[in-house]
């Protein structure tokens, strides 16, 4: 009876130590920019270069709907995730560096494109305790691989090569795109995917999944777990709140967080 009830413990013990693992190693997980905003952001719309694209209007309406699309879901069960958001139209900005705006906590950008495969990027200066500000570059257009072929007459004369087609993003891309960069400039990382997940069972559908589509008409949303990643890092009472900010490096997205352990 006594070698019943202890297998019967260390069985638990076990069970509960397996459970543990499980959790490691099949959970989801983000990481972290490692650095916050100890304000609520301020942020600067620059606004494109009208002879890059004159699409102003509709690149504006994108831009403050996803922005708001992030402070709405973050602030539906209460909390200070407020915003302040200022636009500058080209002719303001375009010779101007972001010294000389020294309360934009993050920028927002447009360029062309870039000849890589990303079209999106954001990065931080957090160096200078008087001035620190995210900033994030969104592409307007983007290349399109296609191979070019030319039948000559023979084989010798047939040619095979690469060609680079640029092309405007649509307006569904350019919103998916300032949605994941402006998730960045909050503090998130990426989030990423368990290598072990079944393709079926793999949720890639939060914005902050590392690689979006393009030209593929899919609108993409902020999901409850990318508002989780923000909430672990500064709470739910939001940036201005009191609750003291935790930036981990790597968080996986099924552990407990009563006090921002991750
Ligand atoms: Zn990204």
């Amino acid at each position: 009876m006594r070698v019943i009830i202890l297998w019967i413990i260390v069985w638990l013990v076990v069970g509960i130590a397996f459970a543990g693992l499980i959790t490691n190693a099949y959970g989801d997980y983000f990481r972290t920019m490692g650095v916050y905003h100890k304000h609520n952001p301020q942020v600067c719309i620059m606004n494109p270069n009208p002879e890059i694209d004159d699409r102003l209007e509709m690149i504006s309406d994108v831009t403050y709907s996803a922005i708001n699309e992030w402070t709405d879901k973050l602030s539906a069960d209460g909390g200070n995730w407020n915003v302040n958001i200022t636009e500058y139209e080209w002719s303001e900005h375009g010779t101007a560096t972001s010294d000389d705006y020294p309360n934009c906590t993050i920028f927002i950008n447009y360029i062309y494109g870039v000849t890589n495969d990303s079209v999106g990027r954001t990065g931080f200066d957090f160096s200078k305790s008087w001035a620190y500000y995210y900033w994030v570059e969104i592409d307007l257009n983007t290349i399109e691989r296609r191979i070019g072929i030319h039948l000559g007459e023979s084989m010798n004369e047939s040619t095979v090569a690469n060609k680079i087609i640029w092309k405007q993003l649509p307006e569904d891309d350019i919103r998916n795109i300032v949605l994941h960069e402006y998730g960045h400039a909050l503090g998130v990382e990426h989030y990423y995917v368990n290598t072990n997940c079944r393709v079926d069972e793999c949720d890639y559908s939060p914005i902050m999944f590392g690689s979006i589509g393009v030209f593929d008409g899919e609108i993409k949303n902020v999901t409850s777990k990318d508002i989780d990643m923000v909430k672990r890092i500064y709470g739910d009472d939001g940036y201005g709140g009191f609750s003291p900010k935790y930036v981990p490096r790597e968080c996986d997205i099924n552990a407990e967080w009563y006090s921002r352990l991750c």
